[in-house]
């Protein structure tokens, strides 16, 4: 099996990121791969930006709620150990987002977290589900379970 070269990891910033992110981290390590970060802006209303839209993290805007965004993906970028220039904020729909920006930025394995929904909700579908069907590349499902990880 090839090594992977390029890993994204996408990240909410619910209570299960940081074991998402770390996970991620540690296969970047074990195959010597680039790792980005990339968490897509869909609850602050941009009225200018189309989807998928790049955000650059380093032009100061007078949008609070956005510069607040920006600070938080940049430390969690450092804390995680990846540079800013390999952190993204990407304005639109998680889905549909991270499966195009990973296309973009030549990613060879995508890692996201999945709740192993039942049910209604499996029926509407995840972030996890969605990424696994649109994704041109491989897809790590970190599976997460209320309070345990
Ligand atoms: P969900 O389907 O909302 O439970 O999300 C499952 C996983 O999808 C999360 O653990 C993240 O890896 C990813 N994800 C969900 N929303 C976003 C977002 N806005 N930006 C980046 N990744 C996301």
């Amino acid at each position: 099996m090839e090594n992977y070269h390029h890993i994204l990891v996408a990240v909410d910033y619910s209570e299960h990121c940081r074991f998402v992110a770390e996970k991620a981290r540690r296969l970047a390590s074990l195959y010597q791969a680039k790792l980005s970060l990339v968490h897509i802006l869909d609850n602050i209303p941009m009225p200018q930006a189309q989807y998928g839209t790049v955000i650059p993290l380093h032009q100061k805007s007078d949008n609070e709620p956005l510069e607040s965004e920006k600070s938080k993906l940049l430390r969690l970028g450092k804390e995680l150990g990846i540079s800013a220039e390999n952190c993204w904020l990407v304005w639109g729909l998680p889905t549909r987002e991270i499966t195009s920006f990973a296309g973009q930025i030549n990613v060879d394995l995508i890692v996201v977290g999945s709740h192993g929904r039942h049910g209604i909700a499996l029926l509407l579908g995840s972030t996890a589900n969605g990424v696994l069907h649109h994704a041109q590349c491989d897809v790590l499902s970190v599976r997460l379970k209320d309070g345990l990880n």
